[in-house]
């Protein structure tokens, strides 16, 4: 009941498409604002501004013109403004149009010339009065023209404000479809994002269930393709170890059976046969012994693969006496070669010194060791050296003289459960799992190991270890 609440607590989480959505949006209509408010603000400050101040040219302009020329030249001179939408008109006190000559504008100066009065009272020549009325903006001041006049200077603010107007209309429109493009783009992009995760998410519900087939394929952005290759990587070591269970606990299985049947077997026949047959009964009794060992080595190899895998980051160092732990390996073979005619040849240097997981080590070892006894040639010997390098370092090597291995199996024989399919000189009992200790072992420990292998010579497997000195292990 808890983790119900739990998962749709969860779930009430905005979504990707949402939260993405909504940012979008709101920055978009921010950005239009600011860009078009700051638009309009300078196009209606300017052209304002320059307009008071091309009129105030223009007036101070006339104003000196007025002094020096005749009626006409006046006259001329105010209508030259008119292409630029600048009107001029000399204004008598009484309010009556002077110049220019011939004006049809039907003004009624009689009307508005208190008004301009009034805003010139106390201004001398010279000094002008620039105000806006009716969206018009003016220009006056006094000018010399017969007994004193007014000049007045004016522009129509009209058709810039029907402008503006008509450029307010276009923002909002191009912001709203600038906004839709984003609503649109916000959608799109998150719509793609979120189904590529919901993708991922239904395949890895699918992996969780089970089903190792699943195949998470999304590479439209680099963060989801490594997300996704990240998965596939997690479903191959899934599928790997399940693989690699079944086989275990299908190939075990069946190196136990045989083994088993043959104890019993064997057993049986001591009882009703060989029994009272002491030489019979020796041979027989080998067989249940060897097969006995067979069983151990392999229960053995099992579970060293299982320890070596569970604490595979564990690695318990500590420097010790190569050379004599090496002695002490070799001394458990030493029945062999009291019982079944094996020579092990030895030619070590004395107290060599190593940092290592001792108790690793020696499966290292004896693996190794093991197997040059199960596949040497006739002659029955195995070679093991332990030599000090000129680099510093200390090189084991463990020969036989057996069949040697094919180049193409060198590569696998370190896997798992890789047995090379070929006939060895005599029936031997392996696992495939010994070399994958070893692999498993020296690769924690960072030592570089081999093998030189020619088929019908025979194979040289080496370990390379690091030399200490010895005085570290007295402290
Ligand atoms: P096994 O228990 O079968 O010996 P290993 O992992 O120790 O398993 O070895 C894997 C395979 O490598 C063996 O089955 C064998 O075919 C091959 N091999 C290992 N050591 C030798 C060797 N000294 N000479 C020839 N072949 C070897």
């Amino acid at each position: 009941m808890k983790s119900e609440n739990g998962r749709k607590k969860i779930r009430r989480l905005k979504s990707i498409n949402f939260v993405l959505s909504k940012y979008f949006l709101v920055f978009t209509f921010v950005l239009i604002m600011v860009i078009e408010g700051v638009i309009f603000v300078i196009v209606n400050i300017t052209s304002e501004g320059r307009i008071r101040e091309r009129l105030t040219y223009i007036g101070k302009e006339v104003t000196m013109y007025v002094n020096t020329h005749n009626e006409e030249e006046i006259s001329r001179y105010l209508y030259s403004y008119r292409h630029e939408g600048i009107n001029l008109y000399i204004i008598s006190t009484e309010g009556e149009a002077l110049l220019p000559l011939d004006d049809v504008s039907d003004i009624d100066w009689g009307e508005r010339i208190e008004g301009i009065k009034s805003r010139l009272e106390g201004y001398g020549p010279g000094e002008a009065v620039i105000y806006e009325e009716n969206d018009i903006i003016n220009f006056v001041t006094v000018v010399k023209y017969g007994k004193g006049s007014f000049l007045v200077a004016n522009y129509s603010l009209r058709i810039l404000k029907d402008s503006m107007k008509l450029m307010i209309g276009y923002f909002i429109g191009i912001g709203m479809i600038v906004l839709a493009i984003a609503a649109l783009l916000s959608y799109s992009i998150s719509q793609r994002l979120s189904s590529g995760l919901r993708n991922i998410s239904t395949t890895a519900v699918r992996l969780a269930k089970g089903d190792l087939t699943v195949n998470f394929a999304n590479a439209e952005y680099q963060e989801l393709a490594d997300l996704s290759d990240t998965l596939n990587i997690v479903r191959d070591e899934v599928k790997k170890s399940g693989d690699f269970q079944r086989e275990l606990l299908a190939n075990v299985s069946h190196d136990l059976k045989t083994p088993l049947t043959m104890i019993k077997a064997y057993a049986s026949m001591i009882r009703e046969i060989s029994g009272d047959n002491p030489e019979k009964r020796d041979k027989h009794l080998q067989v249940i012994i060897d097969e006995s060992d067979r069983l151990t080595s392999l229960v053995n190899d099992v579970l060293s693969v299982s320890k070596v895998n569970s604490n595979l980051a564990e690695t318990n160092k500590k420097v010790f006496n190569l050379t004599e732990f090496l002695y002490g390996i070799i001394n458990k073979f030493e029945y062999l070669q009291e019982t079944q005619g094996y020579n092990i040849m030895v030619d070590v240097d004395a107290n060599l010194y190593t940092s290592a997981d001792d108790e690793k080590i020696g499966q290292v070892i004896y693996n190794l060791l093991g197997n040059a006894v199960n596949y040497t040639g006739e002659d029955k010997t195995v070679y093991i050296s332990l030599k000090s390098q000129l680099n510093g370092r200390i090189k084991l090597s463990v020969r036989d003289t057996g069949k040697g291995i094919a180049k193409e199996d060198l590569p696998e024989i370190w896997n798992r459960y890789y047995r090379v399919k070929e006939n060895h000189s005599r029936p031997v009992k392996g696992t495939g799992l010994g070399l994958n200790i070893v692999k498993i072992i020296l690769e924690n420990h960072n030592f570089d190991y081999g093998v030189n292998s020619e088929l019908g010579k025979g194979s040289t497997f080496w370990v390379d270890f690091p030399s200490v000195p010895a005085d570290i292990e007295i402290k």
